[in-house]
């Protein structure tokens, strides 16, 4: 699921949605960063402007970007391609989009689960469910994207989407308001990025997490500072949540490696030396799993160092994405691989030039 995959220019693809027409579907979805919808080629609504559109090769890639799919075009039915077999299934989940399932409720479906992962990586570049995250997190976050002139007005909606998702993590939890007086509260922001949204939490003293909104662990992350902290979530700006926003600009800017903003990350005792060590990486290199099993003292334990190095609640801060395989391989990324390749790509050409 690359974002690069070879599209035709943006004029041409404007211009065939415009056109409606049909000779483009299948090769692109455009999303409307205004409405926070992705359509195919052919939908009927009306024209957005030009310059609050953006393309994805599929529709796996819209939805990983925050988009919705158009309820008018349908784009994640590409036209007639819905084997009959999958449609009652679909149907579904269009019904109860948040609903969660797992690998038996697919079976008590009547269906086999590996059947429809297969057949959502082939057409959409996820599996089912990573289609049911993104469509659940579309649903309770915006989907401001980066580098656009309407960055403001999608900044002003974030409010309102991101407490919408504090509210489903306090409802999940059962945190009433008056127990929540016991508990810590954790304000969530979230802070706009070249590499799409991402989620920040903390209060006035330190910040606890640091996430991409999209990325698969991020509902188990919040869970687990619930309930390692008795944390509870209300959406807003803490000051060490806003310090680490500017950082992270500054980072994306170019102008600073390293953040100053304090930082805490309960967890065990490996968990803590694994990130601990994290932080060591300068910006620019790569170290291998082993190595950073070395360096910890702990050579033989790659795999648990491994799982801790994905278990990292710090994206970009605790540069879990400077680790690679031994053979050079970029392996895994919570974040997805492409922004891997892209945070070792700008730190490399940022070394060189510094
Ligand atoms: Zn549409």
């Amino acid at each position: 699921m690359t974002p690069h995959a070879i599209l035709p220019d943006k004029e041409t693809m404007y211009q065939a949605f415009v056109n409606k027409d049909a000779s483009f579907e299948g090769l692109f979805v455009m999303g409307v960063r205004t409405t926070g919808i992705f359509c195919r080629p052919t939908c009927p609504a009306r024209k957005p402007k030009p310059e609050n559109v953006e393309f994805f090769p599929r529709s796996g890639d819209a939805l990983a970007a925050g988009y919705r799919a158009c309820k008018r075009c349908r784009p994640m039915e590409a036209k007639g391609s819905i084997p009959s077999w999958l449609r009652p299934l679909l149907a579904q989940v269009d019904a109860a989009p948040t609903r969660r399932w797992t690998s038996q409720d697919i079976r008590d479906a009547g269906l086999d689960p590996a059947r429809v992962r297969r057949w959502f990586q082939a057409e959409h570049g996820m599996t089912f469910l990573a289609y049911l995250r993104s469509r659940r997190l579309g649903e309770a976050f915006s989907r401001v994207k980066d580098g656009s002139p309407i960055l403001e007005a999608a900044a002003a909606a974030d409010f309102d989407s991101v407490s919408g998702f504090c509210e489903a993590l306090r409802k999940r939890s059962g945190a009433s308001p008056s127990k929540a007086k016991e508990r810590l509260p954790l304000k969530v922001q979230q802070v706009s990025s070249p590499l799409g949204p991402i989620m920040v939490a903390g209060d006035d003293q330190a910040v606890y997490l640091v996430e991409f909104w999209d990325r698969r662990m991020l509902e188990t992350q919040f869970t687990t500072l619930e309930k390692r902290l008795n944390a509870v979530f209300f959406p807003g700006k803490s000051k060490a949540s806003q310090q680490m926003a500017d950082e992270l600009d500054a980072y994306f800017q170019g102008e600073t490696t390293t953040f100053e903003t304090p930082i805490k990350f309960p967890g065990t005792e490996h968990q803590q030396a694994v990130w601990q060590t994290l932080l060591s990486v300068p910006s620019g290199e790569t170290w291998t799993y082993g190595q950073l099993a070395n360096s910890i003292g702990k050579p033989a334990a790659v795999r648990s160092v491994a799982r801790a190095v994905g278990e990292n609640r710090f994206a970009i801060v605790i540069p879990c994405h400077r680790i690679v395989g031994s053979d050079g391989n970029l392996t895994g990324y919570g974040g997805g691989l492409w922004r891997k390749r892209h945070l070792l790509e700008f730190e490399r050409q940022k070394n060189f030039s510094s």
